[in-house]
C-alpha cells in the first residue's frame, strides 16, 4: 500500500491520490495509521469548506435513486460531490452496500463525483470514525458537497447526524392510509423529512404523509437542537422522475445560509469536533486498558467468578480497570 501520499496532487482533487489517502486512513496497521494520521493533519487546513449532508432511509426506500438524482444536480450546477456511507451492516449478512457505485450508475460515471462505500463492517463507532476522516481527506481534495449515507438501523443515524451539517431522512408514502410511526429520536435529529416516490398512485398519499409528518414535527420539535432558528422541514419528491429534487437542494441551502447568519453553523461544526475528540479519547483509554499485559487472562478469570456468583460485576470490572 502507497504510504506516503502527495498531498499537492490531493488538494489538486486528483480522485486516485484521494482513494488511496482513503484507504490509508481505513488500514488498521499501526505503521498506516501513523502516515494516515500525519496526512490528515497535513490536510486539515485546507478541509471545512463543504457542505455536509447526512442521508438516511430504511432500506428500499430510495437512497440511491435519490443520490444520483440529487448528485448529478449538483454537478450540474459545477458542484464536484462526494458520496460516503456509513454502513455497520455486513453485505454478506444481506444488505445492500451503501454508497455502491452500481447504485449510482450516472453519479459514478461524471468526472466531479467520487463514490465511496462503508469502510469494511466492523464495530460502528469505528466505522465512523473512517468516514469522519474520509470527509475530511474529501473536503481537501476540494469536493464542495459531501453526503454521507446511512440505513435507518440502531445508532448509525446519530453517528452520521453528528458529523454533518444537514440531516435528511428519506421516507417513503405508504400505498394505505396509515401512517408508518418513525421513531421519535429521528424527528429529533433531522432536519428535514423527505418523503420520497411522490408520484403515479403514490402521489397522493404522499402528500398526505407531509401533512401528518408536518404536525408531528410541530409538535415535536418547535425549533431546531442546533442551536440555530432552523425548523425542520417536510418535502415530497420523486427521486425516479426528477421531481423537486432542485427544491431539496435550495431548502439544504437555505438552511446552511441561515445557520452562517446566526453562528450556529460553526458553533455546531465545533461541537461536534469536541465531540469526536471525547469519542476518540474514550477509544484510547480503551484500547490502551486492554493491550495492558495480562488483561485478558485476568478477564477471563474475573468473568467465571462473577458466573460463579463469588464476585459481583461491579467489584470484576473494578478490579480489571486496575490491571
Ligand atoms: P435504497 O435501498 O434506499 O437505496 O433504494 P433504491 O434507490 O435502491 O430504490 C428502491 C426501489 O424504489 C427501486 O425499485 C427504485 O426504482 C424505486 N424508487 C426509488 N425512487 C423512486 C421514486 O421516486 N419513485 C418511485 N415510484 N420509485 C422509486
Amino acid at each position: 500500500m502507497v504510504v506516503d501520499i502527495n498531498l499537492e496532487s490531493l488538494l489538486n482533487g486528483d480522485r486516485r491520490t484521494l482513494a488511496k489517502a482513503i484507504t490509508l486512513a481505513e488500514s488498521q496497521l499501526p505503521l498506516h495509521q501513523v502516515a494516515a494520521q500525519n496526512l490528515l493533519e497535513r490536510a486539515l487546513p485546507y478541509s471545512g469548506k463543504s457542505i455536509r449532508i447526512g442521508i438516511s432511509g430504511t432500506p428500499g426506500v430510495g437512497k440511491s435513486t435519490f443520490i444520483e438524482a440529487f448528485g448529478l444536480h449538483l454537478v450540474a450546477k459545477g458542484k464536484r460531490v462526494a458520496v460516503l456511507a456509513v454502513d455497520p451492516s455486513s453485505p454478506i449478512a444481506g444488505g445492500s452496500i451503501l454508497a455502491d457505485k452500481t447504485r449510482m450508475e450516472h453519479l459514478s460515471r461524471s468526472a466531479s463525483a467520487y463514490i465511496r462505500p462503508s469502510p469494511a463492517a466492523g464495530e460502528l463507532g469505528g466505522v465512523a470514525q473512517k468516514t469522519r476522516e474520509s470527509l475530511l481527506l474529501c473536503e481537501a481534495a476540494g469536493f464542495d458537497v459531501i453526503l454521507v449515507e446511512t440505513v435507518g438501523v440502531g445508532q448509525s443515524e446519530y453517528h452520521v447526524a453528528g458529523m454533518v451539517d444537514f440531516f435528511l431522512v428519506l421516507m417513503q408514502p405508504n400505498a394505505g392510509d396509515e401512517l408508518q410511526g418513525i421513531k421519535k429520536g429521528i424527528i429529533e435529529l433531522a432536519d428535514a423529512l423527505v418523503i420520497n416516490k411522490a408520484d403515479g398512485d403514490l402521489e397522493p398519499f404522499a402528500e398526505q404523509a407531509r401533512g401528518h409528518y408536518q404536525q408531528a414535527l410541530d409538535l415535536l420539535k418547535p425549533s431546531s437542537g442546533h442551536g440555530g432558528k432552523w425548523k425542520s422541514k417536510v418535502m415530497t419528491c420523486s427521486a425516479l422522475l426528477n421531481y423537486r429534487i432542485d427544491r431539496v437542494w435550495d431548502m439544504i441551502k437555505e438552511c446552511c445560509q441561515q445557520a452562517k447568519t446566526d453562528k450556529a453553523f460553526e458553533a455546531k461544526r465545533a461541537q461536534q469536533n469536541t465531540q469526536w475528540m471525547d469519542s476518540l479519547f474514550r477509544h484510547a483509554i480503551l484500547s490502551d486498558l486492554m493491550a495492558k499485559p495480562g488483561f485478558n487472562a485476568l478477564k477471563s478469570e474475573l468473568k467465571q467468578q462473577v458466573i460463579a456468583g463469588k464476585i459481583t460485576p461491579l467489584a470484576a470490572a473494578q478490579q480489571l480497570v486496575k490491571v
